[in-house]
């Protein structure tokens, strides 16, 4: 690599995160050193946003910074693992210092917030991407997983559901809303604030967890298909902000609630007997916990309207392919 290259990585990513003591050597040599500890299972999350497909040009270099890091630390609460150390291989089109520098920014305030260190990665020229590999730590056979659900489990979604759905109709259809209502979806979109001390802290109550990156239906069906189990759901009873709820007809509102993605909230299968307690503790991070529908035997995802109909929807999510 030339000069150039080593004096920007300096420059932008050797010091921009929280210094942590399990890592003995961070960024300069070919691999990085870190520890895990005992006791600990290392649970691995990657992802990749793309120009284009997950933001477009006009994205605040700094949002893209903080979500390429929030979308992997929802990965790590979905499992209820302690966020610890990332790694970044970013693609970009020329050196814009100021572009740089903002992006660190949004990447390095959220990775303190959490306690992450930035600790290698790669930088190449190309179209703009940005891949970020999150490590984290959970109690050995304590984390969430996708194939606990048990027939008879509540489902609760944290948070309210479809507003950073609202802010890509506006975006991409051209979708008038009020300003404050704009503002709040935008909010959501771009600066997601991933449940990672909240799903901490039901860990040990939760059968089955997943973040809600896709649109609800389309990754509760992964609960389902993991766990071999099925699914009802009270389409009336899908959380909804006041903007959503201003902003469209009732019909529209829970149709994104179920569908749309983004909005990085945590989907959790538990007992019934554990609703209240985990209220109560999530009360604690300002954290809303809605009961939306239970876990049944089958293995079909049903969403029921006040009616008592069925509701299906022309689209369950996001699919690359
Ligand atoms: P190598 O050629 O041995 O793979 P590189 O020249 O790609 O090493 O990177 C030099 C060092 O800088 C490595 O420690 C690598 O982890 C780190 N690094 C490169 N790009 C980034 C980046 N975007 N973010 C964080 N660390 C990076
Ligand atoms: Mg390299």
């Amino acid at each position: 690599m030339t000069i150039d290259e080593f004096s920007l990585i300096n420059e932008f990513f050797t010091n921009c995160t929280h210094k942590r003591d399990d890592v003995s050597l961070a960024i300069g040599d070919d691999c990085a050193l870190a520890t895990v500890p005992l006791g600990y299972e290392l649970a691995i999350s990657i992802d990749t946003l793309i120009e284009g497909i997950h933001f477009t040009a006009a994205i605040n270099p700094a949002a893209l910074g903080h979500k390429a890091l929030a979308v992997g630390l929802s990965d790590l609460a979905a499992m209820g693992a302690t966020p610890a150390w990332a790694t970044l291989a970013l693609t970009l089109p020329r050196v814009d210092r100021i572009w740089l520098a903002q992006f660190t920014q949004g990447l390095s305030e959220l990775a303190v917030n959490h306690g992450v260190q930035l600790i290698g990665g790669d930088t190449t020229r190309g179209s703009l991407a940005v891949t970020m590999q999150l490590h984290g730590f959970v109690p050995k056979g304590k984390a969430l997983r996708r194939d606990k659900a048990c027939v008879g489990d509540g489902i609760y979604v944290t948070g309210t559901l479809g507003d950073a759905g609202l802010a890509l109709q506006a975006r991409l259809k051209g979708r008038e809303l009020m300003p404050e209502n704009l503002f709040y979806a935008e909010n959501r979109l771009d600066w997601p604030r991933p449940r990672v001390p909240e799903a901490q802290a039901i860990r040990s109550l939760a059968h089955a967890a997943i973040d809600i990156s896709d649109g609800l239906a389309a990754d509760l069906r992964h609960i389902l298909n993991r766990s071999g189990v099925g699914a009802v759901i009270e389409m009336e009873s899908l959380p909804l902000s006041q903007p959503l709820q201003s902003s469209l007809e009732r019909i529209e509102a829970l149709t994104l609630a179920l569908t749309a993605g983004d909005d990085y909230e945590l989907c959790i299968t538990a007992p019934l007997q554990a609703y209240q307690q985990m209220q109560v503790l999530l009360s604690n991070f300002g954290c809303s916990l809605t009961f939306i529908g239970v876990i049944t035997e089958g293995s079909d995802l049903r969403c029921c309207l006040k009616d008592g109909t069925i509701f299906t929807p022309q689209y369950e999510g996001y699919r690359h392919f």
